[in-house]
């Protein structure tokens, strides 16, 4: 669950073991449904031709973002590694997708399984009757 970088060049690129690549078409690399579209320093196509310095891309990446990609993510990425060309000291849209993968409350939240088996365990618990009074319970249980 961090972010690491691809390694070799654009034309060599390698995605370190464990992790997964969330970039853009590269040789020996498909697009990723998790690349950013919105390009750095380049007219951005789907802002109109507006042109995003570095932290821009991230922050339109961010906002972005749907609870479906990030469900998606969350399947397909989970506790992996994201792998992207960015240095890893630069602003990177794979900081925010992974902030969203590990958000406490998430958009739209699946029942995670610790929650689910503790309400399960909650529900299925004995738990006295209210209608039956005591007293008599043990009388009918009498042989
Ligand atoms: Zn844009
Ligand atoms: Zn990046």
């Amino acid at each position: 669950m961090a972010r690491v970088r691809v390694i070799g060049d654009l034309w060599h690129g390698r995605v370190p073991d464990g992790a997964v690549y969330i970039g853009r078409a590269a040789p020996g690399l498909p697009r990723s449904v998790f690349a950013n579209p919105h390009p750095v320093d380049k007219p951005c196509r789907p802002c109109g031709g507006l042109v995003h310095d570095r932290p821009g891309a991230v922050e339109a990446y961010r906002a972005g973002l749907t609870p479906e990609l990030v469900a998606r993510a969350r399947v397909e990425i989970g506790d992996a590694d994201v792998a992207c060309w960015c240095a890893e000291e630069e602003p990177c849209h794979g900081d925010p997708l992974l902030e969203a993968i590990h958000a406490q409350t998430p958009p739209r939240a699946p029942q995670s399984p610790l929650t689910a088996c503790g309400e399960l365990s909650d529900i299925s618990a004995p738990s006295p009757s209210p209608s039956a009074p005591t007293g008599t319970h043990s009388a009918e249980r009498r042989p």
